[in-house]
């Protein structure tokens, strides 16, 4: 299969997906992010040329960890993603060319304007890619894939697992991938939430992490943590724990510490019982 995963910024795909990429690429299956801007809004020092160039710098790090190919809309500015002809039209030859089984992506309703183009433009192309007038110079898919929708916090409409994955074996690797957007976790990131970073390169891996999370720890503790990345991958195990019984059993199901969760779009191919397991095989 092919995964394509496209998310507004240089960190939000690997933040929500980099657990299931390193399954699916263990698997044999092909898995590519696509970035729609280049992240030059995101620091308060660099220039916004320096900022672009040192983000594409830290996801070729990622790609290289994770065994992925990268994309970058080089052209976009951060903060200025539009949902336009243009570029539903430039997505659509994109998504095309590549002919994906799986898309991933943003949910509509999301705090950050540029997630929520991002996730208008998937929608916006989704039924177009079978159209074969539209866009004819790359031929029309066959087939839609199945879109899904990367986990979030939001609650209005509240975010559902349609498919919950267990990542307590990749999590060390996805970590690794946190830790290559040092110009955003240990420098921005703590500037617009006026947070000091340890000086120590011991100490600012532990801070990132926020919280040494054991196998006694309990949902309502992690769900009471405050910041750092672990505490987020084990808030998304804590908040759907139902989910992660309902999957792999009490036994295992009660005990998984990290999870990436997936919201199916009505608006790809549908998951159904029989095809949910060849989708997401793990
Ligand atoms: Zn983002």
């Amino acid at each position: 299969m092919k995964i394509l995963v496209i998310g507004a910024h240089e960190d939000d795909i690997e933040f929500r997906n980099a657990g299931m990429t390193i399954k699916f690429k263990q698997l044999g299956h092909d898995v590519r992010f696509l970035c729609l801007c280049n992240g030059n809004g995101g620091h308060h020092i660099l220039s916004p040329e320096e900022t672009a160039r040192v983000r594409k710098g830290e996801t070729q790090q990622v790609a290289k960890i994770l065994g992925v190919q990268y994309d970058i809309w080089e052209d976009i500015s951060d903060c200025e993603i539009e949902a336009t002809l243009e570029n539903r039209k430039r997505l659509t030859r994109y998504i095309r060319e590549y002919n994906p089984d799986i898309i991933c992506t943003h949910r509509i309703n999301d705090y950050h304007a540029d997630h929520r183009a991002t996730a208008q433009l998937v929608q916006d192309a989704s039924y177009l890619l079978i159209v074969p007038h539209f866009c004819p110079e790359v031929p029309a898919m066959r087939e839609m894939p199945v879109i899904m929708q990367t986990v979030d916090s939001f609650k209005n409409p509240e975010f559902r697992a349609d498919v919950i994955i267990d990542i307590d074996d990749e999590i060390e690797t996805k970590l690794e991938c946190v830790r290559c957007h040092r110009s955003q976790i240990y420098e921005w990131l703590p500037y617009t939430k006026f947070e000091t970073v340890p000086e120590s390169e011991e100490e600012k891996v532990e801070w990132m992490k926020g919280m040494n999370i054991t196998a006694d720890t309990t949902d309502e503790e992690v769900m009471a943590a405050k910041r750092g990345y672990s505490v987020r991958f084990a808030k998304v195990a804590a908040r759907f724990r139902k989910e992660l019984i309902e999957k792999y059993g009490e036994e295992k199901g009660s005990k998984v510490r990290y999870a990436e969760a997936l919201m199916l779009s009505e608006y790809g191919k549908q998951l159904t019982a029989e095809n949910k397991d060849k989708y997401f095989p793990f």
